[in-house]
């Protein structure tokens, strides 16, 4: 494969994976001369590229912006890859499912749990209304690999970005598909 485009993508999650992304250490440089990341947190790009190689996804689908976005990822990617638990099965951030619906979840944390001036946000255009449930990545599109791990260690995903740089499956095995 030519220079590679990469691209992260966090969506409702801690951030935990991307921080494992960076421990990949020296091997990012390597990275570094095999791919461009032309779209991610760590990097100032506003809009989603076209004809994108490879794009790891964090985080749950929780609302709909979320949606949007990856549903255009989706568009204009290659290969996506559902990156850690989160992405893969909702994980901590599905743990909102329990209270039914966006509405309840919003009353406890911005009205009864709030200490002073209780008030849901709403702000049309700014902040994305909440999905009534949170749901893993490939609930609402195609995936073409799985990152399990919360987060992905280093090791893991260097094995998967390695495979996908060399054109292998990553038939990541054992260890390498442990959740948690
Ligand atoms: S999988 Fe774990 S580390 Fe990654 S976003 Fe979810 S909670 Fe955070």
């Amino acid at each position: 494969m030519d220079r590679v485009k990469l691209a992260t993508l966090w969506l409702g999650g801690c951030s935990g994976c991307h921080m494992s992304f960076l421990d990949l250490d020296e091997w990012l440089v390597e990275l570094a001369a095999r791919a461009d990341v032309v779209f991610s947190p760590v990097v100032d790009i506003k809009q989603y590229p076209e004809q994108v190689d490879v794009a790891l996804i964090e985080g749950a689908v929780c609302n709909e912006e979320h949606l949007e976005i990856v549903r255009r990822v989706r568009a204009r990617t290659r290969i996506v890859v559902s990156f850690g638990d989160c992405a893969v099965t909702g994980n901590v951030t599905a743990m909102r499912n329990v209270l039914g619906k966006a509405e309840p979840v919003l009353q406890r944390a911005y009205l009864e749990a709030a200490d002073e001036h209780p008030q849901i946000p709403a702000e049309p255009g700014i902040v994305p209304p909440l999905l009534d449930r949170v749901v893993p990545v490939h609930a609402v599109i195609p995936v073409d690999h799985y990152l399990p791990g919360c987060p992905p260690p280093a090791d893991r995903i260097r094995a998967l970005l390695e495979a996908l740089l060399d054109g292998r499956e990553p038939g990541l095995t054992g260890e390498q598909i442990k959740f948690g």
